[in-house]
């Protein structure tokens, strides 16, 4: 119960007002309840005529409110029954408890109406931090996190959080209210009988935490079962193209009805773990009325002089009005252990820190000349195996650099530490002299364009996507872009022009026609640094030509990083490097390496004898 009140700290500050009005409007149903309810005891008095005394007409003061307001509402009863006789004032009295009670109806309605934004309010909330807080991680992340499951907790865990926690939000202000207003009035009729009653509801809450203790630990077993599951789908959607071409539908519907299986035990443990909750209640609820009934009928029967018979079964009725609050509140909390499992593997992510942090003080590059250094750079992405091993190089501002070397050699990820995709384990690089962890991320990666060998585009309009990285980009502005890529001719054709959509990450494109786009946004953004990881070794090498010529106009007066696969393309670069396991082995211009006659040549003669 404390996490739940820490959830609430944590998410209902903007919601306060509705919070107080839903108290308000509770607190005024507790009330009517008590006092509608109240009507009984006259009711069930004139029925067994118990009451025998003459009533007059009393002043209303403070001083004897409660007994003033009793007598004269048997003075009204009494003059009521004595001109309209009894049958007529047992129709009245029953027409104002109806009265009564549609009057508390409505007022409960309005409590709930006004704590109903506040629980879509807080679920709105956490689902928008968790994107915000998606979109801030760093990479790497996610290579650890697999995507099904992120996704998974983005809509899943929250909308469990929703379901349990925040519709508990109701119940845990709506029936303590009422149980206290009721446990109020019952010491009032009858103390005896509350003290009695006090020992035993402790007892029975007691045994209900017992079975929801282990709710929640089968509750997170659940929703991390179900992230796999997401996991699954989203790899199999991807991946559909391949499990039909190698006729692997039998097996992924294996893979996935197994990972079904798991689900469906474990949320049938959930469930009927919770579902406990309902019978145990009202078990334990009857039991307790049952000795309330024996403990309050002796009560009467041996003639002790606080309880009338009347009155007690008006404690009988309040009673019964407590049995409902109290066995909500006991479904809320069984209801809240399953959210606060869902809740925390929300948090695994809200919490999840972001080790690329911009610095205290950061500097300011106003004018940038492009000069970048690798000083000593090694780095790991676990920690133990090194990935790049102490390498140096240097790029002169408006330089083309080239990285070649076997696949798995370290290239790309030289080329994801420029930008601080991730930082380097030791060593620095520096741009015009400034270390990159010296500079606030956006600023850094705002001189930085990417093109890499997929491009990356979104479900949206062709002119959207090449404006991408840029604010208030004109038509003129993107259509000079798209001709410098080559674009222009292949974007006209289409049938709506710049305004065509493209489809799901750009389906409805060649890849020859997506990587020109993803260089045409490069080029809107003009960044003076470069990045081309693998641009062209995705397409066909007629799709290659034109787009190598985009590309050659995009390098033109920037500090380029190539990664190229085919060593026809970077044939005029300033200097190619060759990595090979993480170092530098060579590095030079591509007469200076074919000289060499090492590790460079081998690699072109490799590629010449494949062609
Ligand atoms: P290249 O681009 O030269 O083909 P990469 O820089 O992509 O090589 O990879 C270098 C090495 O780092 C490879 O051995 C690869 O397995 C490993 N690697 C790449 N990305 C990750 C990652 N996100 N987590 C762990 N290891 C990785
Ligand atoms: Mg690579």
């Amino acid at each position: 119960m404390k996490d739940f009140f820490l959830v609430l700290r944590r998410f209902l500050g903007p919601y306060k007002k509705y919070l107080i009005l839903n108290v308000s409007f509770n607190l005024l149903a507790a009330f009517m309840t008590l006092f509608s309810f109240a009507l009984l005891i006259p009711i069930l008095e004139m029925l067994f005529e118990l009451k025998t005394e003459e009533y007059a007409l009393m002043p209303m003061s403070l001083d004897n409110f409660r007994e003033s307001v009793v007598n004269n509402f048997y003075y009204y009863t009494q003059t009521s029954i004595s001109s309209f006789g009894p049958s007529a004032t047992l129709a009245f009295l029953g027409v104002v408890l109806v009265i009564m009670t549609g009057l508390k109806c409505g007022v409960q309605y309005l409590a709930t109406y006004f704590i109903i934004p506040m629980r879509s309010g807080v679920v709105r909330d956490i689902r928008n931090t968790i994107y915000d807080k998606v979109t801030s991680l760093p990479i790497g992340f996610f290579t650890n996190e697999r995507k099904g499951d992120v996704i998974a907790r983005m809509t899943g865990d929250v909308a469990e959080v929703e379901n349990s926690i925040m519709q508990s939000v109701d119940l845990m202000f709506k029936n303590p209210i009422m149980a206290i207003a009721c446990l109020t009035m019952m010491l009032m009729v009858s103390w005896k009988l509350t003290l009695f009653v006090f020992v035993l509801l402790p007892l029975a809450g007691w045994l209900m935490g017992a079975v929801g203790r282990k709710l929640k630990a089968a509750s997170l077993a659940s929703q991390n079962q179900w992230g796999r599951i997401m996991s699954n789908i989203e790899e199999t959607l991807g991946g559909l193209r391949i499990i039909k071409a190698f006729v692997a539908e039998k097996k992924v519907r294996k893979r996935f009805h197994d990972e079904s299986q798991v689900l469906y035990r474990l949320n049938n443990r959930v469930m009927r773990r919770q579902s406990l909750a309902h019978p145990m209640s009202e078990f334990l609820g009857t039991i307790t009325i049952a000795i309330v009934l024996w403990f309050g009928g002796n009560l009467i029967l041996s003639g002790d002089s606080s309880l009338s018979a009347q009155e007690f079964i008006y404690y009988l009725v309040i009673f019964y009005s407590i049995i409902n609050p109290v066995k909500e509140i006991s479904r809320a909390t069984y209801a809240i252990r399953r959210g606060m499992a869902s809740l925390e593997r929300v948090d695994r992510i809200l919490s999840a820190d972001n080790p690329i942090t911009d610095p205290v003080n950061p500097r300011e590059i106003s004018k940038l000349k492009g000069e970048i250094c690798y000083n000593n750079v090694s780095f790991s992405y676990d920690g133990e195996v090194q990935v790049v091993k102490d390498v140096n190089l240097h790029i002169p501002a408006g330089a083309t650099v080239a990285l070649v070397g076997q696949s798995g050699s370290g290239k790309s990820t030289m080329a994801d530490l420029l930008p601080r995709f991730y930082d380097v384990v030791s060593g620095s690089i520096t741009i015009d002299g400034v270390d990159v962890r010296d500079m606030r991320v956006t600023h850094l990666r705002s001189f930085m364009g990417n093109v890499n060998q997929e491009a990356i585009l979104f479900n949206d309009t062709v002119f959207n996507n090449i404006a991408f990285g840029v604010e208030n980009a004109t038509q003129a502005d993107v259509e000079a872009a798209a001709r410098i890529a080559n674009a222009h001719e292949f974007i006209v054709d289409m049938e709506n022009g710049y305004q065509t959509p493209i489809g799901d990450r750009g389906c409805r494109l060649s890849g020859g026609q997506r990587q020109r786009l993803s260089i045409a946004r490069a080029i809107l953004k003009n960044p003076q640094i470069l990045i081309l990881d693998e641009a062209t070794s995705a397409l066909d090498s007629e799709n290659e030509q034109v787009v190598q010529e985009a590309l050659e106009r995009l390098m033109k007066n920037r500090t380029t990083l190539v990664i190229a696969h085919r060593l026809s393309t970077i044939r005029n670069a300033d200097l190619i490097a060759v990595m090979n396991d993480g170092y530098i082995i060579e590095s030079g211009t591509h007469e200076q390496l074919m000289n060499k006659n090492g590790a460079y040549t081998r690699l072109v003669e490799m590629q010449q004898l494949n062609k």
